[in-house]
């Protein structure tokens, strides 16, 4: 998606991986695996640092809950980087075989995105410092927060990566300096 969009990007595996990146995107996965990895390669200590200094991070899913200040249903040794003023919870949609697909009306889009929920987190509570960017209705609720933005951190519970429209990548490249 970024080299569609002419952005050059690097996996970043250890610290040195970090070394000279404009903008970090934590993707999807397992936010309880994701975190043990961040600390075994001994990324966490630095990456926090760097974001506290106001790297953009875009985050989804698995992403939004590492940089959530507040994360229910999660393992009590997990971490986050308590960048962004909303309490998420784990899997609030159901489970894997409730995966779904939904049409989202994004502030700044004309036309709609097809956002992708795989075991997504839901937003429960959202600060002032946070901008709601779209929302979806759920079973139990209408509006749910699925695209959060704050300062340079832009968060969503779907997989803007898993069609072929890059309008989120863009709304968060337009973040970097
Ligand atoms: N349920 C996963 C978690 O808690 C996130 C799922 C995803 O990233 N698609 O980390």
């Amino acid at each position: 998606m970024l080299s569609s969009l002419g952005t050059k990007s690097v996996a970043v595996r250890t610290p040195d991986d970090l070394a000279g990146i404009d903008a970090i995107i934590l993707p999807g996965g397992e936010s309880t695996t994701i975190s043990m990895l961040l600390e075994s390669s001994e990324i966490f200590g630095s990456l926090n640092q760097m974001i506290g200094e106001g790297l953009p991070v875009l985050g989804t899913c698995a992403g939004m809950i590492l940089l959530a200040n507040e994360v229910s249903d999660g393992r009590r040794d997990q971490k986050s980087f308590e960048a962004i003023d909303i309490s998420v919870r784990r899997n609030s949609f159901g489970r894997q075989i409730a995966s779904f697909e939904s049409d989202l009306k994004v502030k700044g889009l004309e036309e709609s995105f097809r956002a992708v929920f795989i075991r997504a987190p839901g937003v429960e509570k959202v600060g002032d410092s946070v901008e709601i960017l779209a929302t979806v209705d759920s079973d139990e609720q209408t509006g749910v927060p699925v695209l959060c933005r704050s300062g340079p951190i832009l968060v969503s519970s779907f997989h803007p990566e898993l069609t072929a429209d890059s309008r989120i990548h863009q709304i968060f490249l337009s973040l970097i300096k």
